[in-house]
């Protein structure tokens, strides 16, 4: 890459780690990236939905598909002596760095046919960013769209990459179970809410769907009773934890657990209201992006570090773009960076040289996909 675009990635990085603001409140971020879009040449448009979101785009005045390079702008919130922060630990600035980088890159360069749209989204710590982007419409015409996720350390090494990263489904189910309270000297006069949903844990702990795809549902909170013990409890609140690394299973899980939470607590006499989360999508790429993203990491990286896909059990909401715009095929870079002591933590440091090697990346990939 050349140095004027290597000080330049450095540049947006200082700017935007020093200036870590929580999802929907990415203002001065969001008007930095749009000030530095439109710098180069592509038309901006702010406050995507009414939100922080922004959109670059830069058309080449001849036909073809349209290709989108998204990333993220969030930080995350801690409490650090006493005082509420927010801190870059998630490595967003670096993506928003790396795509900016790669936008500019492309616009200097001029792309060879359709159109690039470049999307910095608000909000993917709290799983609201990309709905604000998609419900805006804006997106709709977008027929490839790449992100990327710096990994940590145990992933991935500095100077590795990987053309795909499957994060998986997730989803939580809230449960509030109704019965009927009594003395307890008499129970036969109650419906023991505590006791249905303990029916309804082991119940859905039986849960059977494909060993072949990792999954798993477990309880995580379970409430009940009140302060006296002498009286038959009416109500109980338990909360369940579902994975999956595919959506079809996401799907059989939710379905089953609706159905076998309602049956075991209709088997007590009891009643389950029952709330599921739509929770974010497991990944699902479109296999000639994945390919020609690992011809590109070979190209800047040598094909020594082309690492295969990573099964990720985190979840991200970009895979939300592919599950509700018409069609959008997607493809996801992991990037090596040595990320310690890991994403999230508040100490987090990563080796910025990957920067350099996820913006060229990046680039190469747009214009490849845009070639075709
Ligand atoms: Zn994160
Ligand atoms: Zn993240």
């Amino acid at each position: 890459m050349e140095q004027i675009y290597i000080d330049y990635v450095y540049k947006l990085f200082e700017f935007l780690h020093s200036h870590p603001e929580l999802g929907m409140e990415e203002h001065e971020t969001s008007a930095f990236l749009a000030a530095e879009l439109e710098d180069c040449g592509f038309q901006v448009i702010r406050n995507v939905g009414g939100k922080t979101g922004v959109i670059g785009i830069l058309d080449s005045g001849r036909p073809g598909k349209t290709v989108a390079l998204r990333a993220d702008m969030d930080a995350l919130p801690y409490v650090i002596d006493g005082e509420n922060v927010a801190r870059h630990t998630c490595g967003h600035d670096s993506h928003s760095a790396m795509v900016m980088t790669a936008a500019r890159m492309l616009a200097e360069r001029g792309i060879p046919c359709g159109r690039l749209k470049i999307i910095f989204q608000p909000a993917e710590e709290t799983l609201a960013g990309s709905k604000s982007i998609i419900d805006s419409g804006l997106a709709d015409d977008v027929d490839e769209m790449m992100g990327l996720h710096i990994r940590p350390k145990e992933e991935l090494g500095f100077g590795q990459a990987s053309p795909a990263v499957y994060h998986g489904a997730s989803s939580r189910a809230d449960i509030i179970v109704r019965g009927r309270s009594a003395h307890g000297a008499r129970p036969q006069q109650g419906i023991n809410a505590v006791e249905a949903a303990v029916a309804i844990v082991n119940a859905v702990n039986m849960i059977r769907v494909d060993p072949r795809v990792s999954h798993s549902v477990k309880v995580t909170r379970f409430f009940g009773g009140g302060k006296a013990v002498n009286i038959i409890p009416d109500k109980a609140e338990i909360s369940f934890d579902m994975r999956a690394q595919s959506n079809q299973v996401m799907a059989e899980l939710k379905e089953k657990l609706r159905s076998c939470a309602a049956l075991a607590a209709g088997a007590n006499g009891a009643e389950a209201e029952i709330h599921i989360s739509e929770g974010v999508p497991a990944a699902e790429f479109d296999g000639g992006m994945v390919e020609d993203l690992r011809l590109v990491i070979g190209e800047v990286l040598g094909n020594e570090n082309v690492m295969p896909p990573i099964v990720s059990p985190g979840g991200e909401d970009f895979h939300f773009y592919i599950q509700k715009l018409p069609h959008c095929k997607t493809a996801f870079l992991g990037l090596g960076s040595d990320a310690a002591p890991g994403l999230h933590h508040q100490d987090m440091c990563f080796n910025h040289k990957a920067m350099e090697y996820g913006a060229e990346i990046l680039a190469g990939a747009v214009r490849k996909r845009l070639e075709g």
